[in-house]
């Protein structure tokens, strides 16, 4: 199926560039294809339109604390540290322990991580302990695939009877995908997710996912060129596109794509002079997320904690920064000396919906309407959510670039 819909398609290519590979945008997905074209023996030049490279993925400096653009984490075994791990990226970090706790009511309960807390947890009665049992031993064997076409809500409700049931288990899903649009979201992507976030777990990353992209950055044979917004597709034997969005690539293209909504979230990232009580709390019965990050990773100086809240947004909800604070303060935050709102970030930008079929329904890096020019993003491709997609469609990307050379 195409997505590509040409609107005012453009005539002609402007800009000169004298590479082999243009590559438009240097977030990860930027960075990545880069990298792979560099590594295969052509010239590369990257164009950034901020002054900084790394998009989402770059970190900044607060007080010696080191914040993520919104709290990251790497899905072991996904894409994206399969792709890293080839460009010979170093990862290094720590991994969050898998106990933590609910919040229901504003209360906190034991987080069903496996059998003993299962037994333990007073979130859930014996009926639901059993229901959520079964599930969480059934889903590592559940062919993702087979629920593309499944949204999360309908999954759900096949999967639990009761409402604490399925809060929880739709808490899980927001977590492990950051989206918190359960009647579009595919299950697909919820489920594929999930397993991974079972089966290897996830890392926080020391001194943050800018680690990522300064060796990415590093990598020898990428021109880099930051501060300048392309506006017209280039002149070059191959481009990328990696913009960040499906408009922004659809406004170079002259295009439309035909893809999902996407999914936001407010953060609040926070330094603190005393370990917070909890490392991890999970909102049950309202969509928020806290996680002690520093408990694992080098994100802040010595004696002191970094930990990040977040509050998943609907496409209806607003954020709520004192609602946030809340539950920070409920996990045991307290002593700030460094604190950053952000408000709305997009961390999807456009679901893989049900109704498009999950991942397969999301266009291809070659569906641009221009053989030479390619996609890379987190909405491009069929593999991964989140930054896995970026990396996917970056190494789909830089093959189709380099296979015009064969
Ligand atoms: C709050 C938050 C939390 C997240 N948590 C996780 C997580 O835990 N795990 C995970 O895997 N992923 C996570 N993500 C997603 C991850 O950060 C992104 O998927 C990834 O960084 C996207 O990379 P990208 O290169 O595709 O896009 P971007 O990072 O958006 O990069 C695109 C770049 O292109 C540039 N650009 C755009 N147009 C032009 C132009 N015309 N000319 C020149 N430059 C241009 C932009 O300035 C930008 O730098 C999170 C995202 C957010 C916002």
């Amino acid at each position: 199926m195409s997505h590509f819909g040409p609107a005012a398609r453009q005539e002609s290519m402007t800009k000169i560039v004298d590479s082999d590979v243009v590559v438009i945008g240097g977030g990860l997905a930027g960075l990545a294809a880069a990298a792979l074209v560099a590594q295969a023996g052509k010239s590369v030049t990257v164009f950034e339109s901020r002054s900084t490279l790394g998009g989402q993925a770059r970190s900044s400096t607060h007080g010696g604390f080191t914040f993520n653009r919104g709290p990251h984490a790497l899905y072991l075994g996904g894409a994206g540290e399969r792709i890293l791990r080839q460009l010979g990226v170093k990862i290094s970090g720590g991994q969050p322990a898998v106990n933590g706790k609910f919040a229901f009511n504003n209360t906190l309960e034991v987080a069903p991580a496996g059998p003993v807390s299962l037994m333990r947890t007073g979130a859930l009665s014996a009926k639901g302990k059993l229901a959520i049992g079964k599930l969480l031993a059934r889903l590592p064997k559940i062919d993702p695939a087979t629920l593309a076409g499944t949204s999360v809500t309908d999954w759900i409700g096949q999967c639990v009877n009761g409402d604490r049931e399925a809060d929880m288990l739709h808490a899980l899903v927001r977590l492990a995908t950051y989206v918190n649009e359960p009647a579009v979201l595919s299950a697909e992507v919820a489920v594929s997710q999930l397993q991974m976030a079972l089966d290897k777990g996830v890392l926080y990353l020391d001194h943050g996912w800018q680690s990522l992209v300064d060796q990415l950055r590093a990598t020898p044979g990428v021109d880099l060129v930051t501060g300048e917004t392309i506006a017209e597709l280039p002149h070059a034997r191959a481009v990328i596109l990696a913009t960040g969005s499906p408009d922004s690539a659809a406004q170079l293209l002259g295009a439309t794509f035909d893809v999902g909504p996407p999914a936001v979230a407010s953060c609040l990232d926070l330094g603190l002079a005393t370990k917070p009580e909890q490392n991890f709390v999970l909102g049950g019965d309202v969509p928020f997320y806290f996680s002690n990050h520093s408990a694992v990773a080098q994100l802040a100086p010595p004696g002191k904690h970094y930990a990040a809240a977040v509050q998943y947004l609907g496409a209806d909800d607003e954020p709520d920064g004192d609602a946030l604070s809340a539950f920070a303060e409920l996990a045991g935050a307290r002593d700030i000396v460094e604190s950053r709102r952000l408000h709305r970030m997009t961390t999807v930008t456009a679901i893989s919906t049900a109704a498009n079929g999950g991942f397969r329904g999301r266009p291809s890096v070659t569906d641009t309407g221009f053989g030479n020019v390619f996609l890379a993003g987190d909405w491009v491709g069929s593999e991964g959510h989140l930054a896995d997609a970026s990396f996917a469609s970056a190494y789909g990307a830089a093959t189709a670039a380099m296979a015009q050379w064969r």
